[in-house]
């Protein structure tokens, strides 16, 4: 910055810059009146060089396993060599984008969650001439904490009984057999555009009562993570459907007992699980918000609440991400 103040174009934009907001009583700190002179250095120096490099950004850059992270892509600015395709992939499932106004591409991406250190994207632009750019980016994964947490008690669980005892083998089959009816629910979803046109909702309106990811301890030792949002509610309670889909299973688990999964496309799906009863049935279409089930308490549970949980193809995720979401992806 310094060599280019002898610039004489550069000494009017800082004088004019410097000026204004005297003249409007705001006094600006330095940084803000060098952050403008960049821009318009930028703004000045950028133009005759022509198309832009394109771009993938990743947010945030930095996050934690079963996160949903938002792709951005910005292609090249040569109007003429027009894209007919985009594909990529990110944490081994493919990325699904969308464009949004004034040709900037979003998809959504999600953190595996044994993933350690970083995790990369990888995105393909072919335009119509044949050309093709391949773009990269990666999200910073924090390294594994210890054990001991600062200030803030962890849940040491008081389980049942039967809870504890070993699970015999066929139960152990069933569980299995379950757990890949709902990964096999989570790869279907990648065939179909995202469904959704709003935002997503939670499924009930209620006190969240553990989150994704709470360590449980047992024995002073971390043992498992909870891979959903649990919302408190009464057995017989309503829960509406976060979004647009297609129901594409309801069966009675061992684990999640009565459960519905939607299936919104674009790889995103969302499991309701615990129900005392289910108002739907697997290929019905439901709206937003409609009634899906109600609150119960059966499967391997000690009381009745909503365990509301989310998947991105074959990977499970933190479902608050979704509502995070907004509009940004999927919405008009
Ligand atoms: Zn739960």
């Amino acid at each position: 910055m310094r060599a280019l103040r002898e610039f004489p174009v550069l000494q009017l934009i800082r004088f004019s810059v410097i000026t204004g907001k005297l003249t409007t009583g705001r006094l600006g700190t330095r940084y803000a009146q060098t952050e403008w002179v960049c821009l318009a250095l930028a703004a000045l120096f950028s133009a005759p060089l022509g198309a832009q490099e394109p771009r993938l950004i990743v947010t945030p850059a930095r996050t934690s396993p079963g996160a949903i992270v938002r792709l951005t892509l910005e292609p090249t600015s040569a109007g003429s060599d027009s894209i007919v395709a985009i594909s990529g992939q990110m944490g081994g499932e493919p990325v699904h984008f969308l464009e949004r106004d004034s040709r900037v591409w979003r998809a959504i991406g999600g953190i595996p969650l044994g993933a350690a250190d970083s995790v990369g994207a990888r995105v393909v632009v072919e335009h119509f001439s044949g050309a093709a750019d391949t773009l990269s980016a990666y999200v910073a994964l924090p390294r594994p904490r210890p054990t001991r947490s600062r200030g803030r008690r962890r849940r040491s669980l008081s389980v049942d009984s039967r809870f504890t005892r070993p699970l015999d083998s066929a139960t152990q089959t069933r569980i299995d057999r379950e757990n890949a009816r709902a990964g096999e629910v989570g790869r279907r979803a990648h065939s179909s555009p995202p469904m959704w046109t709003s935002a997503f909702l939670r499924p009930r309106p209620s006190t969240i009562t553990s989150r994704f990811g709470s360590g449980r301890t047992f024995n002073g030792t971390v043992r498992s993570s909870h891979l959903g949002v649990d919302f408190a509610g009464k057995t017989g309670a309503p829960v509406q459907a976060a979004n647009r889909g297609i129901v594409a299973l309801v069966d009675r688990f061992f684990l999640a007992g009565n459960v519905v999964y939607i299936d919104h496309g674009g790889g995103v799906v969302t499991g309701y699980f615990h129900l005392s009863k289910t108002l739907v049935s697997p290929g019905d279409t439901v709206t937003r918000g409609q009634r899906i089930g109600m609150v119960g308490s059966t499967g391997r549970v000690t009381g009745p609440h909503l365990h509301w949980s989310a998947r991105y193809g074959g990977l499970t995720v933190n479902p608050l991400d979704l509502l995070a979401l907004g509009r940004w992806y999927g919405g008009r």
